[in-house]
């Protein structure tokens, strides 16, 4: 969606932090999908604690595991992600110039102001024009993008139906967030002409943590089932856990993720009351009782060292620069196309193709930092988690999990501009180097 990017600052908080690992589920009865790894992954002798213990050797010992087709496609998938930004970033600049070229969204303006003389109403009703127009401009993209490519790799779920039904209530949430965004946005642009570029991005930022407060409760749930976890046997180690580090949660929760998807997750979410630690069902039926530890210290981690908050404060700065560059942007195509495109100036909903062209723009650029910002807090939390779970081993069965759809060995310009998160091979060398390192923990490791 075009709207992806605009947005993305005020509604990229549905999930918050870091889906960090991944996977495959099936039932027992079924056999295992094309694309998924061993489920159960031993501890190679290479990795067994031993006086000539060495880091890389135990580390390729673990990568050996994974057959080489699987590696192939897993490549494959996520290379093809490297392709599908350049192509989201250009079929949504073809979009928004054809919206302007063609003054179809000067159109939709001239109607959404025959509706009504209430200006705030005039951008709900242009809002709603330009949202159902793109949302049927992009679909084909969508389709291929979200259903049948993730399934031609083994990692969708659902049938066409219920997938349709989750794009429609995720059409719902953004046409009314988004609706009152717009809203107010355009508000502050035609109230305060040479400011509006500071009250926007002050009001985007608040919006976007007022977002991430209510989505763990309010949201989430629109989509998945979010259930307290109750089996002793996972959940008393967890807490357990938790206590070790100061963090103050008597529940853990699991989502059932394998309702659209069979990657494995667990993630940190909300803020202050609602935040809250969650697995997904497919981590918790495959993972090993080593490896579902190791991805919950990794999630302490995120919680313990104000992940949440460093991301607040990064995307705060982000968008401001996003606003200040808007507001110069906005001002010089306006100068030079703002006739032709039948816009009367910043304060005209007309302007919102325009918006999205520029933010689109800006979003494709800042893409390696982004990615970069993150992938640093996930390898802070990637070394929280060894210290606190001392499951080294338990995180190298989560990193070859997710390398079902992760490229388990980039180059280092490669992962610098499109990991969100280390690569798997980054992950067991950093983990099997803290075992390396703490080798007397694992003396009954046989
Ligand atoms: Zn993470």
């Amino acid at each position: 969606m075009p709207l992806r990017t605009f947005l993305a600052t005020a509604l990229g908080c549905l999930i918050f932090f870091c889906a960090t690992f991944c996977a495959t589920t099936p039932a027992l009865a079924q056999p295992p999908g094309a694309n998924e790894m061993p489920s159960v992954i031993h501890v190679p002798p290479e990795a067994l604690p031993s006086p000539h213990f060495d880091a890389t050797a135990a580390t390729n010992a673990y990568l050996a595991q994974i057959p080489a087709d699987k590696t192939a496609r897993s490549d494959a998938y996520f290379e093809g992600g490297y392709w599908l930004i350049l192509w989201d970033f250009l079929y949504g600049v073809a979009v928004a110039l054809l919206l302007l070229n063609l003054r179809w969204s000067a159109r939709m303006r001239d109607l959404s102001e025959r509706v009504t003389r209430f200006k705030p109403v005039h951008t709900f009703v242009y809002w709603l024009q330009y949202f159902v127009l793109t949302t049927i401009l992009i679909f084909p993209l969508t389709v291929y993008e979200d259903y049948f490519r993730e399934h031609k790799y083994g990692l969708a779920t659902q049938t066409f139906g219920p997938w349709l039904g989750d794009q429609m209530k995720n059409f719902g949430v953004n046409v009314v967030l988004g609706g009152v965004l717009v809203m107010v946005l355009f508000g502050i642009v035609r109230r305060l002409p040479r400011t509006w570029w500071i009250w926007g991005a002050v009001v985007t930022i608040l919006f976007s943590t007022f977002t991430a407060l209510i989505a763990p409760v309010y949201i989430v749930p629109i989509f998945n089932k979010v259930t307290r976890l109750d089996d002793p046997k996972i959940v008393d180690p967890i807490l357990s856990m938790a206590r070790a580090n100061g963090i103050p949660a008597k529940d853990v929760y699991k989502i059932d993720a394998s309702r659209q998807t069979t990657r494995m997750s667990a993630n940190v979410s909300g803020l202050a009351n609602t935040m809250r630690i969650t697995l997904n069902d497919n981590l918790l039926r495959r993972g090993s009782p080593e490896e579902i530890q190791a991805v919950m210290g990794h999630e302490m981690g995120h919680y313990v060292l104000n992940h949440i908050y460093k991301r607040l404060m990064f995307d705060s700065i982000e968008t401001v620069l996003a606003f200040a560059y808007l507001y110069w942007g906005l001002d010089w195509a306006i100068r030079r196309r703002g006739e032709k495109w039948q816009i009367r100036g910043v304060g005209d909903t007309a302007v919102v193709p325009l918006v999205v062209l520029l933010a689109l723009i800006f979003g494709f650029i800042s893409t390696p930092i982004d990615n970069t910002f993150t992938r640093t807090t996930e390898y802070e939390a990637d070394m929280y988690g060894l210290n606190t779970s001392r499951q080294p081993d338990g995180f190298a069965q989560a990193a070859i999990h997710l390398g079902e759809y992760r490229k388990m060995s980039p180059g280092p310009i490669e992962e610098w501009i499109f990991f969100d998160h280390p690569s798997g091979r980054k992950r067991i060398y950093a983990a099997m180097r803290w075992k390396a390192e703490n080798l007397k923990l694992f003396a009954g490791q046989q």
